[in-house]
């Protein structure tokens, strides 16, 4: 989701129900007028055997500050009432009867139309002020995510507290009604900006060493360094998220829990999946190849967090992307993009097959296009991890592939110029104790992408 949109406020309701009108043309441009002042503007209609009456009352809105308060009172007097006839035969037009303008202390008649709009221009300039008087001041919006709750329901997370006072000013700007309540929460309307409070560790409460990684289903992955640990709880954070730290150190997010091990010297080596520490990056021998099926399956991203939350290694940075031989080991590269919550081979018409090169192209698109977001790990065994947190790939080193060529799908094993255009019936991931995705689904990539969390765009970006 974006934020920061200050003209277009994506979190505003959907238009209510018509403005109140009467289809009389001088009677319906004092009403528009009376609207852009935020007045309230009714319309009661009557029809009688040879007119229809409309009655239009316009009244102040009055700021909640000042509900139930002498001044309220004095606001709710404010008002200003138009009888306009118009006869009940073709080509009729209307015509103003009377209208009457009240205060607390007394009520005139007014005539013309003329009148009548001077008559809500200063009713509106009267509600302006009282309702900027009211109205909290853009300073007074908490710095921290906000959640919008449309009618008491939650519709969107994460909106920044500069969004938030965007909103509060142009409100003040415009004279209308703006309340901060009790609990610190922006009311517009049916609208509710309400602040989070984001509880549990921060960055600095990681414990400064690697972290076991424990997804939902208590397996084990890989340690992650604590570097890493600390780039999620920052993430998390943003995004308004909590997490949990206990007293030995382990933070639980999303239901994975981060275990810190023992140094270095003390620590077992779980080599019960081969798998190898991190935080010692750079310095472990490149793991024999394996088969293609076994090394497309795994996946060391912890079921609960996205690519972007639980992406293995080290952070890799724009500036040693410029120079890809000096940080990619390896020459050719294999991709996989994120569907769903598994790796997946691109369509055989885009071919699996990558050059170190492009693979360090992409990584600095994304990395400059992520708006900050965006994250790029190289793994110890040298495949490398970019998401912006829409989107998501992966390209693991061919050579851990064992009797690899480029001429031949590493999913299916069939020639790429045999194969055709469509999604290989092979080489993705499965989820971590899912059932296996149902064969006989027919996948249609585009469709399928449109409805995935971090990888709703175009996949021929990331090739
Ligand atoms: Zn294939």
């Amino acid at each position: 989701m974006s934020t920061g949109v200050v003209e277009q406020d994506p979190t505003a309701p959907t238009p209510r129900v018509q403005p109140p009108s009467t289809g009389i043309k001088k009677a319906d441009e004092i009403i528009n007028l009376a609207l852009a002042y935020g007045l309230t503007a009714t319309v009661e209609t009557t029809d009688r055997e040879t007119l229809t009456n409309y009655l239009v009352r316009f009244t102040t809105p009055i700021p909640a500050a000042y509900a139930g308060t002498e001044l309220g009172r004095t606001i709710a007097a404010d008002t200003l009432v138009m009888l306009w006839t118009k006869a009940n035969r073709k080509g009729a037009r209307g015509r103003l009867e009377e209208a009457t303008v009240c205060d607390a202390a007394s009520s005139r008649k007014v005539r013309t139309v003329r009148e009548v709009t001077a008559s809500v221009e200063s009713l509106g300039h009267s509600s302006m002020k009282y309702a900027r008087d009211a109205a909290p001041l853009p300073g007074d919006v908490v710095d921290a995510l906000h959640a919008v709750f449309l009618d008491g329901r939650k519709a969107h997370p994460g909106i920044s507290a500069a969004h938030v006072r965007a909103i509060v000013n142009n409100r003040r700007f415009k004279g209308h009604l703006v309340h901060q309540d009790d609990d610190k929460a922006i009311c517009i309307e049916n609208r509710r900006y309400v602040p989070v409070t984001v509880t549990g560790p921060t960055p600095g409460d990681v414990v400064d060493a690697p972290h076991a990684v424990y997804d939902s289903h208590n397996d084990r992955h890989k340690d992650i360094a604590a570097a890493d640990v600390r780039h999620m709880i920052t993430l998390r954070r943003e995004a308004g998220q909590s997490s949990d730290q206990s007293d030995d150190g382990t933070i639980t997010a999303a239901g994975v829990r981060f275990v810190p091990q023992p140094a270095a010297g003390e620590r077992q080596h779980d080599t019960a999946n081969g798998d190898t520490p991190a935080g010692l990056h750079g310095t472990t021998p490149a793991p024999a190849p394996r088969p293609a099926a076994e090394v497309l399956a795994a996946d060391p991203i912890p079921a609960g967090l996205s690519v972007l939350e639980g992406m293995p290694g080290r952070e890799l940075t724009r500036e040693e992307l410029r120079t890809p031989a000096e940080v990619l080991a390896h020459t050719d590269y294999i991709v996989q993009i994120r569907d769903a919550g598994r790796w997946i081979l691109p369509n055989h018409d885009d071919q699996a097959d990558i050059t170190r090169g492009d693979v360090a192209m992409v990584q600095r698109r994304i990395l400059d296009n992520g708006h900050g977001r965006a994250r790029t790990t190289l793994d110890t065994d040298g495949t490398v991890y970019v998401s912006d947190g829409r989107q998501a790939a992966r390209y693991i080193p061919s050579a851990l592939i064992a009797r690899y060529t480029p001429a031949k799908c590493p999913g299916c094993h069939t020639l790429y110029t045999d194969n055709g255009d469509g999604p290989c019936t092979g080489g993705s991931s499965l989820p971590a104790k899912e059932p296996p995705a149902d064969d006989t689904k027919t996948h249609s990539r585009s469709a399928e992408f449109a409805t995935l969390p971090e990888l709703p765009g175009a996949p021929s970006e990331w090739m």
